[in-house]
């Protein structure tokens, strides 16, 4: 594995990949890496010749109360990972190297970025959609592979890929979760114990809620009600940021009257004392 710093070494090997005629995958992370990011790389792996992965704690997508500087870093055992699981090339740069001083360059899918997450963290898809872009024309990837947990980002970088011609395909990957069902994070670590133990009634409340939609009885709002109901007495820590039941694809929220009819996907933020989490489920399709 060859761990690359400076962007433009990471354009020129692509590139020279790319003129042997050798296929190229990419797996843009933020780093502390853990199972879920690892079940990216295995799937990336098996779709190219050469496998890319970054590591870039990027600071555009971070709100200024947020929690950049306490991002969770451990390169030395993000390498060993990436290494483990197949990753060709490591691009881990500075943010110096990726953002000039006067960097004014910015992409934004407005529409799909204003609701759920993009609603308590304005700019958070403007920096995604920069940053990701210029990971796709560093490393001219046939295929990027994203992970579902993050299922508006996902959604935001269809669109934006579509819309722009980006010559890549965006695949998406299941969430990896616990055995107890908590879906993987970065962020977990910053759990008190007492704050791990009620997590996983995020996604037991999901699931309870998919339930409620299969059996057909109610409204979505009576559906949206009973997650709040299961994490009041499961999890009183909790605090619901938003709890939504939208359009799979352009994650239109279904309004509180909607019958439980046609295509839905449930997408909720939780804190948990100073951690945001967030998980999403296919209720219907
Ligand atoms: P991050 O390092 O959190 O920015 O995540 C990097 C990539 O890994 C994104 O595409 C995430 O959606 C994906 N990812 C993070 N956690 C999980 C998970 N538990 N299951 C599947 N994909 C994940």
């Amino acid at each position: 594995m060859n761990v690359v710093c400076d962007p433009a070494q990471l354009q020129r090997q692509c590139l020279a990949a790319r003129r042997e005629g050798r296929s190229i995958a990419l797996v843009p992370t933020m780093g502390y890496l853990h199972a879920g990011h690892a079940a990216l790389l295995d799937d990336a792996r098996h779709r190219a010749e050469v496998l890319v992965a970054s590591v870039f704690v990027n600071p555009v997508q971070f709100g200024p109360a947020e929690d950049l500087a306490t991002y969770p870093r451990s390169f030395e055992a993000d390498a060993a990972l990436a290494r483990d699981h197949g990753v060709d090339l490591l691009f881990a740069p500075d943010p110096e190297v990726m953002y000039a001083p006067d960097h004014d360059t910015w992409v934004e899918v407005p529409g799909l970025a204003r609701g759920l997450c993009g609603a308590s963290r304005p700019g958070h898809f403007r920096g995604v959609c920069t940053v990701v872009s210029k990971l796709l024309l560093l490393a001219q990837p046939d295929v990027a592979v994203f992970g579902q947990k993050d299922y508006q980002q996902l959604a935001v970088l269809r669109r934006m890929v579509r819309d722009l011609n980006f010559p890549v395909q965006v695949q998406g990957h299941p969430i990896i979760r616990e055995p107890d069902g908590l879906a993987l994070s970065s962020r977990n670590v910053y759990l008190s114990a007492d704050e791990r133990a009620q997590a996983p009634a995020i996604y037991a409340g999901l699931r309870l809620c998919q339930r409620l939609v299969r059996e057909g009885q109610g409204s979505v709002g009576q559906v949206l009600a009973a997650f709040q109901e299961h994490l009041a007495v499961h999890a009183p820590l909790t605090q619901v940021e938003y709890d939504v039941i939208a359009h799979p694809e352009s994650l239109e929220p279904l309004g509180d009257s909607a019958r439980l009819a046609g295509a839905m996907h449930m997408l909720v933020a939780v804190r948990l004392g100073r951690t945001r989490l967030i998980d999403n489920l296919r209720l219907q399709d």
